[in-house]
Protein backbone atom coordinates (compact mmCIF):
# COMPACT_ATOMS: atom_id res chain seq x y z
CA UNK A 1 0.00 0.00 0.00
CA UNK A 2 1.36 3.80 -1.08
CA UNK A 3 1.34 6.26 1.54
CA UNK A 4 1.24 9.91 0.59
CA UNK A 5 3.95 10.91 2.09
CA UNK A 6 3.24 14.52 0.62
CA UNK A 7 -0.41 14.37 2.74
CA UNK A 8 0.99 12.83 6.08
CA UNK A 9 3.86 16.04 6.23
CA UNK A 10 0.90 18.09 5.02
CA UNK A 11 2.54 19.57 2.29
CA UNK A 12 2.36 19.95 -1.54
CA UNK A 13 3.56 18.03 -4.56
CA UNK A 14 5.16 21.07 -5.39
CA UNK A 15 6.95 21.78 -2.28
CA UNK A 16 10.44 23.16 -2.08
CA UNK A 17 12.94 21.27 0.40
CA UNK A 18 12.84 24.40 2.73
CA UNK A 19 9.05 23.72 3.04
CA UNK A 20 9.17 20.04 3.60
CA UNK A 21 11.61 20.49 6.45
CA UNK A 22 9.62 23.08 8.30
CA UNK A 23 6.83 21.11 8.08
CA UNK A 24 8.69 18.09 9.17
CA UNK A 25 9.87 20.12 12.21
CA UNK A 26 6.59 21.22 13.18
CA UNK A 27 4.77 17.80 13.37
CA UNK A 28 7.99 15.94 14.80
CA UNK A 29 8.25 18.37 17.67
CA UNK A 30 4.46 17.99 17.92
CA UNK A 31 4.50 13.88 18.02
CA UNK A 32 7.87 13.54 19.31
CA UNK A 33 7.43 10.83 21.76
CA UNK A 34 9.31 12.87 24.47
CA UNK A 35 6.88 15.12 24.18
CA UNK A 36 3.81 12.30 24.46
CA UNK A 37 4.95 9.84 26.95
CA UNK A 38 2.87 6.32 26.33
CA UNK A 39 1.01 8.10 23.39
CA UNK A 40 0.71 5.16 20.92
CA UNK A 41 -1.17 7.41 18.93
CA UNK A 42 1.59 9.96 18.82
CA UNK A 43 3.95 6.90 18.42
CA UNK A 44 2.52 5.95 15.64
CA UNK A 45 1.96 9.11 13.88
CA UNK A 46 5.62 10.11 14.96
CA UNK A 47 6.63 7.23 13.10
CA UNK A 48 4.93 8.06 10.02
CA UNK A 49 6.08 11.63 9.87
CA UNK A 50 9.51 10.04 10.09
CA UNK A 51 9.25 7.60 7.38
CA UNK A 52 7.17 10.60 5.05
CA UNK A 53 10.67 13.10 6.07
CA UNK A 54 13.10 10.30 5.22
CA UNK A 55 11.54 9.63 1.97
CA UNK A 56 10.96 13.30 0.56
CA UNK A 57 14.00 15.23 2.04
CA UNK A 58 16.14 13.26 -0.01
CA UNK A 59 16.45 14.00 -3.41
CA UNK A 60 16.95 10.84 -4.98
CA UNK A 61 14.65 8.76 -2.84
CA UNK A 62 11.94 11.73 -3.34
CA UNK A 63 12.76 11.57 -7.07
CA UNK A 64 12.03 7.69 -7.13
CA UNK A 65 9.01 8.24 -4.88
CA UNK A 66 7.36 10.63 -7.15
CA UNK A 67 8.03 9.43 -10.35
CA UNK A 68 7.95 5.43 -9.56
CA UNK A 69 5.47 5.08 -6.81
CA UNK A 70 8.09 3.65 -4.11
CA UNK A 71 11.37 5.09 -2.87
CA UNK A 72 12.98 1.89 -1.98
CA UNK A 73 12.78 -0.02 -4.70
CA UNK A 74 15.03 -2.71 -5.18
CA UNK A 75 16.99 -1.24 -7.85
CA UNK A 76 17.58 2.04 -5.48
CA UNK A 77 20.07 3.84 -7.00
CA UNK A 78 22.62 4.07 -3.74
CA UNK A 79 23.40 2.91 -0.33
CA UNK A 80 22.01 6.17 1.52
CA UNK A 81 22.99 7.49 4.98
CA UNK A 82 19.55 8.28 5.73
CA UNK A 83 20.65 9.42 9.38
CA UNK A 84 22.53 12.85 7.80
CA UNK A 85 18.94 14.18 7.43
CA UNK A 86 17.60 13.07 10.76
CA UNK A 87 20.40 14.59 12.79
CA UNK A 88 20.73 17.63 11.14
CA UNK A 89 17.44 18.54 11.92
CA UNK A 90 17.22 16.93 15.49
CA UNK A 91 20.16 19.20 15.83
CA UNK A 92 18.40 22.22 15.52
CA UNK A 93 15.09 20.89 16.88
CA UNK A 94 16.01 19.47 20.32
CA UNK A 95 20.20 20.18 20.53
CA UNK A 96 19.10 23.38 22.72
CA UNK A 97 16.20 21.59 23.86
CA UNK A 98 17.61 18.60 25.84
CA UNK A 99 20.27 20.49 26.67
CA UNK A 100 22.39 20.39 23.82
CA UNK A 101 23.47 16.93 24.58
CA UNK A 102 23.94 16.58 20.47
CA UNK A 103 27.06 17.74 18.80
CA UNK A 104 26.34 19.65 16.36
CA UNK A 105 27.47 18.63 12.96
CA UNK A 106 29.71 20.21 10.93
CA UNK A 107 29.41 19.17 7.20
CA UNK A 108 32.55 18.73 4.76
CA UNK A 109 32.63 20.00 1.42
CA UNK A 110 29.85 18.90 -1.21
CA UNK A 111 31.42 17.68 -4.11
CA UNK A 112 30.21 17.42 -8.11
CA UNK A 113 31.22 14.83 -10.31
CA UNK A 114 30.25 15.22 -14.06
CA UNK A 115 30.05 11.64 -15.50
CA UNK A 116 29.40 11.04 -18.88
CA UNK A 117 27.49 8.48 -20.69
CA UNK A 118 26.46 6.79 -24.12
CA UNK A 119 23.21 7.43 -25.77
CA UNK A 120 22.20 4.00 -24.87
CA UNK A 121 23.42 4.26 -21.64
CA UNK A 122 20.96 7.07 -20.69
CA UNK A 123 17.93 5.38 -23.13
CA UNK A 124 18.56 2.20 -20.87
CA UNK A 125 19.84 2.84 -17.83
CA UNK A 126 23.33 1.58 -16.69
CA UNK A 127 25.64 1.05 -13.68
CA UNK A 128 29.02 3.08 -13.65
CA UNK A 129 31.85 2.63 -11.80
CA UNK A 130 33.70 5.94 -10.82
CA UNK A 131 36.71 7.20 -8.71
CA UNK A 132 36.52 10.12 -6.46
CA UNK A 133 38.65 11.40 -4.35
CA UNK A 134 38.42 11.12 -0.99
CA UNK A 135 40.08 11.93 2.27
CA UNK A 136 40.37 8.99 4.82
CA UNK A 137 41.72 9.45 8.44
CA UNK A 138 45.26 9.00 7.99
CA UNK A 139 46.73 5.16 8.45
CA UNK A 140 49.42 6.21 10.69
CA UNK A 141 48.52 8.65 13.08
CA UNK A 142 44.47 7.13 12.95
CA UNK A 143 43.07 10.68 12.45
CA UNK A 144 44.80 11.78 15.42
CA UNK A 145 46.94 14.02 14.19
CA UNK A 146 49.67 12.99 16.63
CA UNK A 147 53.08 11.32 15.43
CA UNK A 148 52.65 7.50 16.76
CA UNK A 149 54.23 7.27 20.23
CA UNK A 150 53.73 10.73 21.40
CA UNK A 151 50.71 12.45 23.34
CA UNK A 152 48.98 16.01 22.94
CA UNK A 153 49.28 18.56 25.85
CA UNK A 154 46.87 19.76 27.87
CA UNK A 155 46.74 23.69 26.38
CA UNK A 156 47.86 25.94 28.96
CA UNK A 157 45.82 29.04 27.70
CA UNK A 158 42.56 27.30 28.82
CA UNK A 159 43.46 24.75 31.04
CA UNK A 160 42.32 21.67 28.92
CA UNK A 161 38.94 23.38 28.90
CA UNK A 162 38.46 24.61 25.36
CA UNK A 163 37.01 27.73 26.33
CA UNK A 164 38.00 30.99 28.30
CA UNK A 165 36.46 33.32 30.30
CA UNK A 166 36.24 37.28 29.92
CA UNK A 167 34.76 39.29 32.78
CA UNK A 168 32.91 42.36 31.64
CA UNK A 169 31.78 44.13 35.14
CA UNK A 170 28.94 41.54 35.88
CA UNK A 171 28.92 39.31 32.93
CA UNK A 172 31.03 36.65 32.29
CA UNK A 173 31.15 35.37 28.77
CA UNK A 174 32.56 32.36 27.62
CA UNK A 175 35.05 32.29 24.25
CA UNK A 176 36.80 29.44 22.27
CA UNK A 177 40.11 29.45 23.33
CA UNK A 178 41.97 30.99 20.35
CA UNK A 179 45.68 28.61 21.74
CA UNK A 180 43.92 25.11 20.77
CA UNK A 181 40.95 26.27 18.60
CA UNK A 182 38.77 24.96 21.40
CA UNK A 183 40.07 21.62 21.77
CA UNK A 184 41.67 21.87 24.89
CA UNK A 185 45.16 20.61 23.84
CA UNK A 186 47.99 21.57 21.80
CA UNK A 187 49.79 18.91 19.34
CA UNK A 188 53.62 19.52 20.16
CA UNK A 189 54.88 16.46 17.42
CA UNK A 190 52.43 16.45 14.55
CA UNK A 191 52.29 13.19 12.47
CA UNK A 192 55.33 13.55 9.91
CA UNK A 193 53.22 10.94 7.48
CA UNK A 194 50.09 13.62 6.84
CA UNK A 195 51.66 16.74 8.33
CA UNK A 196 49.22 16.86 11.02
CA UNK A 197 46.41 17.11 9.03
CA UNK A 198 44.77 13.62 10.40
CA UNK A 199 43.86 12.52 6.70
CA UNK A 200 45.32 11.16 3.83
CA UNK A 201 44.14 11.33 0.25
CA UNK A 202 42.99 8.35 -1.64
CA UNK A 203 40.76 7.47 -4.38
CA UNK A 204 37.52 5.90 -3.56
CA UNK A 205 35.33 3.46 -6.27
CA UNK A 206 31.46 3.98 -6.48
CA UNK A 207 29.35 1.86 -8.06
CA UNK A 208 26.12 4.09 -9.27
CA UNK A 209 23.26 3.03 -11.08
CA UNK A 210 21.66 5.52 -13.59
CA UNK A 211 18.20 5.09 -13.78
CA UNK A 212 16.89 5.19 -17.68
CA UNK A 213 15.44 8.18 -19.04
CA UNK A 214 17.95 10.72 -17.60
CA UNK A 215 19.03 13.12 -19.96
CA UNK A 216 21.96 15.84 -19.38
CA UNK A 217 21.99 17.69 -16.83
CA UNK A 218 19.77 15.32 -14.51
CA UNK A 219 21.56 15.31 -10.71
CA UNK A 220 21.99 12.74 -8.98
CA UNK A 221 22.32 12.89 -4.92
CA UNK A 222 24.81 10.85 -2.98
CA UNK A 223 24.69 11.33 0.53
CA UNK A 224 27.88 11.82 2.76
CA UNK A 225 30.30 11.32 -0.72
CA UNK A 226 31.51 14.27 -0.70
CA UNK A 227 34.59 15.85 1.15
CA UNK A 228 35.69 15.64 4.60
CA UNK A 229 37.62 17.80 5.12
CA UNK A 230 39.91 19.31 8.42
CA UNK A 231 37.12 19.93 11.33
CA UNK A 232 34.04 18.48 9.94
CA UNK A 233 32.52 15.73 11.39
CA UNK A 234 30.20 15.33 8.65
CA UNK A 235 31.67 14.35 4.82
CA UNK A 236 29.77 16.50 2.64
CA UNK A 237 27.50 15.41 -0.53
CA UNK A 238 28.62 14.14 -3.85
CA UNK A 239 26.38 15.46 -6.85
CA UNK A 240 27.07 13.24 -9.88
CA UNK A 241 26.15 15.51 -12.88
CA UNK A 242 25.03 13.29 -16.17
CA UNK A 243 26.01 14.33 -19.22
CA UNK A 244 24.78 12.58 -22.39
CA UNK A 245 27.15 12.01 -25.29
CA UNK A 246 25.42 13.16 -28.26
CA UNK A 247 24.61 9.99 -30.83
CA UNK A 248 25.15 9.61 -34.53
CA UNK A 249 21.93 8.57 -35.84
CA UNK A 250 20.11 9.66 -32.38
CA UNK A 251 18.70 12.67 -30.68
CA UNK A 252 16.28 13.39 -27.95
CA UNK A 253 13.24 15.40 -28.11
CA UNK A 254 12.24 14.58 -24.17
CA UNK A 255 10.90 11.15 -24.19
CA UNK A 256 10.99 10.51 -28.02
CA UNK A 257 13.97 9.58 -30.05
CA UNK A 258 14.18 11.72 -33.39
CA UNK A 259 15.82 10.27 -36.47
CA UNK A 260 16.03 12.31 -39.60
CA UNK A 261 16.53 9.82 -42.86
CA UNK A 262 17.51 10.44 -46.24
CA UNK A 263 15.33 9.44 -48.85
CA UNK A 264 14.47 10.03 -52.56
CA UNK A 265 11.96 12.04 -54.24
CA UNK A 266 10.24 9.48 -56.19
CA UNK A 267 10.05 6.94 -52.83
CA UNK A 268 7.56 9.86 -51.87
CA UNK A 269 5.82 10.04 -54.20
CA UNK A 270 5.24 6.41 -55.10
CA UNK A 271 5.03 5.37 -51.43
CA UNK A 272 7.29 2.29 -50.46
CA UNK A 273 9.24 1.12 -47.34
CA UNK A 274 12.45 2.06 -45.24
CA UNK A 275 14.49 1.07 -43.07
CA UNK A 276 14.89 2.89 -40.14
CA UNK A 277 17.19 2.68 -37.31
CA UNK A 278 15.53 2.45 -33.59
CA UNK A 279 17.65 1.87 -29.52
CA UNK A 280 15.95 -1.82 -30.80
CA UNK A 281 17.24 -2.27 -33.93
CA UNK A 282 16.49 -1.76 -37.23
CA UNK A 283 12.56 -1.93 -38.43
CA UNK A 284 10.39 -0.82 -41.60
CA UNK A 285 8.42 1.83 -41.87
CA UNK A 286 5.58 2.02 -44.55
CA UNK A 287 5.79 5.51 -46.34
CA UNK A 288 1.99 6.24 -48.16
CA UNK A 289 2.23 7.67 -51.74
CA UNK A 290 2.06 11.25 -52.19
CA UNK A 291 3.78 11.57 -48.35
CA UNK A 292 4.92 15.04 -48.64
CA UNK A 293 8.50 16.82 -46.70
CA UNK A 294 8.00 17.43 -43.39
CA UNK A 295 5.83 15.04 -42.21
CA UNK A 296 7.23 13.42 -39.60
CA UNK A 297 6.41 9.27 -38.79
CA UNK A 298 5.87 8.04 -34.96
CA UNK A 299 7.17 4.73 -34.06
CA UNK A 300 5.32 3.95 -30.31
CA UNK A 301 7.17 2.73 -27.97
CA UNK A 302 10.17 2.94 -29.23
CA UNK A 303 11.66 6.19 -27.29
CA UNK A 304 13.07 6.91 -23.67
CA UNK A 305 11.69 5.09 -20.76
CA UNK A 306 9.68 8.46 -19.46
CA UNK A 307 10.97 9.28 -15.68
CA UNK A 308 7.63 9.47 -14.04
CA UNK A 309 8.07 5.43 -14.93
CA UNK A 310 4.80 5.28 -17.27
CA UNK A 311 6.14 3.75 -20.40
CA UNK A 312 8.22 4.94 -23.19
CA UNK A 313 8.43 7.55 -25.65
CA UNK A 314 8.04 7.26 -29.12
CA UNK A 315 10.52 7.52 -32.52
CA UNK A 316 10.24 10.35 -34.24
CA UNK A 317 11.34 9.73 -37.87
CA UNK A 318 11.73 12.74 -40.12
CA UNK A 319 12.34 12.42 -43.57
CA UNK A 320 15.20 14.54 -45.47
CA UNK A 321 14.30 14.81 -49.38
CA UNK A 322 17.85 14.41 -51.11
CA UNK A 323 18.57 15.89 -54.81
CA UNK A 324 21.10 14.14 -56.23
CA UNK A 325 23.98 16.12 -58.06
CA UNK A 326 25.75 13.59 -59.85
CA UNK A 327 23.18 11.81 -62.35
CA UNK A 328 23.42 9.41 -63.93
CA UNK A 329 22.77 9.08 -68.20
CA UNK A 330 19.90 7.41 -67.67
CA UNK A 331 18.51 9.34 -64.70
CA UNK A 332 18.73 12.55 -66.60
CA UNK A 333 17.13 11.40 -69.33
CA UNK A 334 14.30 9.88 -67.60
CA UNK A 335 14.30 13.08 -65.31
CA UNK A 336 14.05 15.01 -68.15
CA UNK A 337 11.57 12.90 -69.77
CA UNK A 338 9.41 13.14 -66.33
CA UNK A 339 10.38 17.56 -67.05
CA UNK A 340 8.61 17.14 -70.37
CA UNK A 341 5.71 15.46 -69.07
CA UNK A 342 5.44 18.16 -66.19
CA UNK A 343 5.84 20.64 -69.04
CA UNK A 344 3.40 23.55 -68.24
CA UNK A 345 2.20 21.83 -64.99
CA UNK A 346 3.61 23.89 -62.08
CA UNK A 347 0.38 23.93 -60.64
CA UNK A 348 -0.50 20.54 -60.13
CA UNK A 349 -2.44 18.75 -57.62
CA UNK A 350 -0.98 16.27 -55.53
CA UNK A 351 -3.32 13.67 -57.24
CA UNK A 352 -2.54 14.35 -60.81
CA UNK A 353 1.12 14.52 -59.77
CA UNK A 354 1.47 10.90 -58.49
CA UNK A 355 -0.59 9.94 -61.44
CA UNK A 356 1.92 11.12 -63.91
CA UNK A 357 4.38 10.14 -61.97
CA UNK A 358 3.01 6.45 -61.59
CA UNK A 359 2.59 6.73 -65.75
CA UNK A 360 6.23 7.33 -65.94
CA UNK A 361 7.30 4.52 -63.36
CA UNK A 362 5.32 2.56 -65.45
CA UNK A 363 6.46 3.25 -68.86
CA UNK A 364 10.17 2.97 -67.37
CA UNK A 365 9.42 -1.21 -66.50
ZN1 LIG B 1 48.83 11.22 10.33
ZN1 LIG C 1 43.20 26.25 24.87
Amino acid sequence: MRKDYHNILNVPRSATDDEIKKAYRKLAFQYHPDRNPHNKEAEEKFKEINEAYEVLSDQEKRYRYERFGSADDAGSIFDFGFRGNFDDVFNDLFGDFFGGQRQRERKGEDLRYNLYIEFEEAVFGVEKEIEIPKEEPCPVCHGSRIEPGHKPSVCKACAGRGQVRHSHGFFTINRTCEHCNGEGFVIKDPCKACRGKGTSKTKKTLKIRIPPGLDTGARLKLRREGAQGHGATTPGDLYVVVHVKEHPVFSREGDDIAVHINVNFPLLCLGGQITVPTVEGETQVTIPPGTQPGEVFRIRSLGVTKTNGYGRGDELVYLNITIPTDLTERQRTLLEELANEFNGDTDVTRRGFKEKFKEMFDWKD
